[in-house]
This record gives structure tokens, C-alpha cells and sequence, in this order.
């Protein structure tokens, strides 16, 4: 099969399978058929989305030495080392809140380390939803559970639940692939909606690696699709592996979209204008923690907020 016979079943409406999407992440970067591919993906989102770009926002409430360990996070174990666990207090989580609240934002996110307790955080979680309006998406993004705590995260007022099984999963992390896919099937269960990405991606990655995680949300009702580079944290076990380019992040992206048509939004970790340009409509303002970060509060680090966010869709058109 050509890239074009792929584009055209696109176009045709029937789904891509793992073949297809691997052609067109096979293709060199810079080529013709490189630019059809983002060229397609850009036509679907930019009408999709009838041009409306979207920004999220995360509070990241600790900072603790998590067991799970991944080997790309600063908040593993082994990368926080004895550094002190930092737990954000309800009072500041709120003002963060309140403050983003404020802001052209449609989603919040809180996230949690694997060490948060889990009443806690539903405390945290009803409180939030008190001071943020209705219409505002709640969205936890936390360690793995089963359905009767997804029920009890609706209830709390959470919409949504952003999870993940991410690559080599079990290898490069400490999590079981069966625990993340329980936790994903407990977010279906309970009727929250589910936000999903192919993360966190690294030069070792195959492309068959990639399209297995793009085609794994054929399974669940997924609104939000996104893509996510590995960023090379300082003190992190995978740090030495290096990043992939923005170019090949574009090409990524572009096949996301292909595959899983996202049909409320496709997002792009971190902000990235060639992904805006390549199918990709919806970045993150973050503050607080950041697994991506040294910084403890990423505002002041990687994290953007929330007006450079829409600077960067602005400038792309979005
Ligand atoms: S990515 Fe999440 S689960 Fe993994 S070590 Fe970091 S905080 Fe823990």
C-alpha cells in the first residue's frame, strides 16, 4: 500500500489498522509524502474542530518518591532520591483553581503521584468542583484503581479520568499493563469519560509500538486524543536515550489523528506549533508538580500558562 491508497481509505471513512498506520510513520521526515500525511490530519482537525483551538489546564498536587518508578518521571523514587515529598495544601490547590477558573479554560486536571492517598484526593476533588463552574470539565489524572473508586470520583464531581497504559509499560515502569487496563475499563464502567495519549515517546520507540497504543482506544469511548514526547529530565534513568525531534513528534501526531479520529479534541505535550499545524488543537497550561520537570512548580519552570497557550494557538490559526 501507498501513502496515498491510506489517505484515500481515510477519506473513504473506513479506520486504519495497525499496517496503515505504520505506513505512514515509516515515511522520511521532510519527504512529499511526509507532508501529505500532516496535510491530511490538519484538513481533519482544522474541520472537525471547525478551527476552534482548546486549552487545559493541570494542577500536579505532589511531589512525592513514587513507588511505581517510572524510568522518564523526576517524581519516581529513584530520580527524587531523599529529596523532601512535598504534598500541596488544600488551601493553595484551591486558590490554583480559582485562579485558573478565571481563564479560558474548558478542562482542569488535578494529578497525583501513585503515593497520594486516595481520600484525599476526593476531598480535594469536591472542593475544587466547588469553586469552578459547572460547565468546567474535572479531570483526575492518578494511579490506578477499580470501579468502585471511579464511582466515587463521579460522584466527587469529577467528568473525566486521563489514563493511560503507556509504552513498555512493566518495562520502563513499575505498573502491570493488566492494572492499566482495569483502571481504563473502571473509567468506562462508571461513565467517565476517558482522555488518552501515546506517551511517553522516545527515538527507541517502534512504529509498531506506537500504532498498537493509537489503535488500543478503538476499545473505549475516547473524546480527547493526544500525543506525547519523552522529555529527557535530568536524574532520570532514560534521560541518556535522548528525545525525538519536533519533526518526527509532527508525523506522530498526524497519524494519531489519522487513526483514532479524535472527535472532541487532539492534544499535543508539551505545546508544540509544528503538531499545531499537524492535526493537533489543544495544548496544557500547567503549574504545580510536573513528572516532566525539576522545577516543583512547573509555572516556573516547563509548565505555560494559560495566555501562552493561546499565543501558540493564535499564531498557528487555531
Ligand atoms: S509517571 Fe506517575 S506513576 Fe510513574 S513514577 Fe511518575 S508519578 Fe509515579
Amino acid at each position: 500500500m501507498t501513502v496515498q491508497q491510506v489517505l484515500e481509505k481515510f477519506r473513504n471513512g473506513t479506520l486504519l489498522e495497525k499496517d496503515d498506520a505504520c505506513i505512514l510513520l515509516e515515511q522520511e521526515v521532510g519527504s512529499r509524502e511526509y507532508y501529505e500525511i500532516l496535510w491530511a490530519a490538519n484538513c481533519y482537525s482544522r474541520q472537525t474542530f471547525q478551527g476552534k483551538g482548546m486549552v487545559f489546564a493541570q494542577i500536579g498536587l505532589d511531589a512525592q518518591p513514587c513507588s511505581v518508578n517510572c524510568k522518564f518521571c523526576s517524581l519516581s523514587a529513584d530520580a527524587m532520591g531523599k529529596s523532601c515529598a512535598l504534598i500541596r495544601s488544600a488551601e493553595e490547590v484551591l486558590s490554583q483553581a480559582k485562579d485558573l477558573a478565571k481563564e479560558t479554560i474548558s478542562d482542569l486536571f488535578l494529578m497525583t503521584t501513585a503515593e497520594f492517598s486516595q481520600e484525599l484526593f476526593l476531598e480535594y476533588g469536591k472542593k475544587v468542583r466547588n469553586v469552578i463552574p459547572e460547565e468546567m470539565r474535572l479531570v483526575a489524572n492518578v494511579g490506578d484503581f477499580g470501579l468502585q473508586y471511579a464511582e466515587r470520583l463521579k460522584k466527587a464531581g469529577f467528568t473525566g479520568v486521563y489514563h493511560i497504559c503507556r509504552l513498555r509499560e512493566g518495562v520502563d515502569t513499575g505498573a502491570k499493563l493488566e492494572t492499566r487496563m482495569h483502571t481504563l475499563d473502571a473509567v468506562r464502567k462508571a461513565g467517565l469519560e476517558l482522555y488518552y495519549c501515546v506517551e511517553p515517546i522516545g527515538p527507541e520507540h517502534t512504529n509498531e509500538e506506537l500504532a498498537d497504543e493509537m489503535l488500543r482506544i478503538r476499545e473505549y469511548p475516547v473524546g480527547v486524543m493526544a500525543v506525547m514526547k519523552r522529555v529527557a529530565v535530568p536524574g532520570t534513568a532514560l534521560a541518556d536515550r535522548g528525545e525525538i525531534s519536533a519533526a518526527r513528534l509532527a508525523q506522530i501526531c498526524a497519524t494519531a489523528v489519522l487513526v483514532s479520529r479524535p472527535p472532541r479534541a487532539m492534544g499535543i505535550h508539551e505545546p508544540d506549533e509544528l503538531c499545531l499545524m499537524a492535526g493537533a488543537n489543544q495544548i496544557y497550561a500547567e503549574c504545580g508538580s510536573n513528572p516532566r520537570d525539576t522545577n516543583r512548580d512547573t509555572e516556573k519552570g516547563r509548565g505555560f500558562s494559560v495566555q501562552d497557550a493561546w499565543k501558540m494557538l493564535k499564531k498557528t490559526e487555531w
